[in-house]
């Protein structure tokens, strides 16, 4: 259950969501936790790694180069993270700070400066010299510099999902994994849903597929491109320095090569998700390529070689994984156009996981009271279906 739900309507509508990775899960949390009937489907199980929602850990940051307008729903999130460990009695977020590493004028490293100078976040500026000091771990160029900011940290996507999915069963919802939705109808006042061989009946549906958007009817003309994000981990020399205690998570930013840094938490491997080698589009994401090109391995391994001097420079592993993203890399959540009683979360464009609770929230306000006090006008569906 949770603590900070405002009041329930009347009577609680029955609501239908539509995929459970964490978007979908953290509605279902909130919203049968404000009594809502809830009924969540996903086309495979529980905290499974065909989607956008799995690979061991995700970034937290709060100095946020996408904008400051994020930074009061980042907050937000923050306190829904905490209540999710209340609530799940499970360790989601490790707070270990975070670093963006790259020259002064590198558009990143500028976009997360101007934000925290804007909104007022602590951080810290560190020239080379004392970054190579106190973060040794990252090879530095002369004249770069690193940016930290502590209020960021690692996130535990799998367990996340799970502890979500729980306390949205323990409030009551049900949830049916391996159960597609095949069909759907809007009805007056409502919508008939096909799935696993059953009709549903419900008064909403919340459409969170991820990157199978444009692959369900209702949200097949929100432009989300399914695309491939992979992860390689690399194994530590020196595991102690490597843990969340000593590492924080990174973005770096180089001529040579760009990834986000995740510290060690299996006990052997630091994680990067290269940037610089693009995310490729992909048809569906049900035919993920499982696993890396050797030509990609290989150009992981250089970066690894020529900025993380602490890492052996052959992946020990490496996981592939879709994520869905829309023209302009900002999510799309609001009343899905053109329909009655739906509404829709997708597109998170691969900075999703670290806001879902609060996207969660957003849901369930929008659901249950046709309105959110919190401010996600730049995220309106109808920015891309307009005109269309
Ligand atoms: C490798 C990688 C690294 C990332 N790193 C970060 C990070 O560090 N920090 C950060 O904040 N974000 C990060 N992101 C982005 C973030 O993880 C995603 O934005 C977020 O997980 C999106 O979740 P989702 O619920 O929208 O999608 P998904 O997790 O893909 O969930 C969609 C679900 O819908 C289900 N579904 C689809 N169609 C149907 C249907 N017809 N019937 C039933 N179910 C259906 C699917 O099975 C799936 O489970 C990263 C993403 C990736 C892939």
């Amino acid at each position: 259950m949770t603590a900070s739900a405002p009041p329930v309507p009347a009577s609680a509508p029955r609501v239908a969501i539509i995929g459970t990775g964490v978007i979908g899960a953290m509605a279902a949390w909130q919203l049968a936790a404000r009594g809502a009937e809830v009924l969540a489907f996903d086309r495979y199980g529980r905290g499974h790694d065909r989607g956008a929602s799995a690979g061991e850990s995700r970034i937290f940051r709060t100095a946020y180069k996408e904008g400051g307008s994020y930074v009061p729903l980042l907050r937000r999130a923050g306190e829904l993270w905490r209540e999710l460990e209340a609530v799940s009695g499970r360790q989601l977020l490790t707070m270990c700070g975070g670093l963006t590493i790259g020259a002064p004028e590198e558009p990143d490293v500028l976009a997360v400066r101007r934000c925290a100078e804007e909104t007022g976040l602590p951080h810290d500026i560190l020239d080379s010299a004392s970054a190579a000091r106190r973060f040794p771990q990252h090879r530095l160029d002369p004249g770069e510099i690193a940016l930290l900011d502590p209020n960021a940290g690692v996130l535990r996507p799998e367990p996340s999902v799970q502890g979500a999915l729980d306390a949205a069963e323990e409030a009551g919802a049900r949830i049916l994994s391996y159960t597609p939705v095949e069909g759907f109808e809007e009805t007056p006042g409502g919508w008939r849903l096909r799935a696993g061989g059953e009709t549903h009946t419900v008064d909403h549906v919340v459409l969170t597929p991820g990157p199978w958007a444009t692959a369900l009817g209702p949200s097949a003309a929100i432009p989300v491109e399914p695309r491939l994000i992979t992860a390689c981990w690399f194994a530590a020399r020196d595991v102690p320095a490597h843990r969340p205690e000593r590492l924080p998570i990174a973005i770096r930013r180089h001529p040579e090569a760009g990834f986000s840094c995740f510290p060690l938490l299996d006990g052997v491997a630091v994680k990067i998700v290269p940037h610089h080698l693009g995310w490729p589009v992909i048809d569906s994401p049900d035919g993920l390529p499982r696993s890396a090109t050797p030509e990609f391995a290989q150009a992981a391994s250089a970066a690894v070689a020529r900025l993380l001097p602490g890492l052996v420079p052959q992946p020990v592993r490496i996981g592939t994984y879709a994520e869905g993203f829309t023209p302009d890399e900002h999510a799309v959540v609001g009343p899905l156009p053109g329909a009655a009683n739906a509404t829709v979360l997708t597109g998170f464009s691969g900075h999703g996981f670290k806001l879902a609770p609060v996207f969660g929230e957003i849901a369930a306000d929008l659901v249950l009271r046709g309105k959110t006090e919190h401010d996600i006008g730049e995220l309106n569906p109808q920015r891309f279906t307009q005109g269309a």
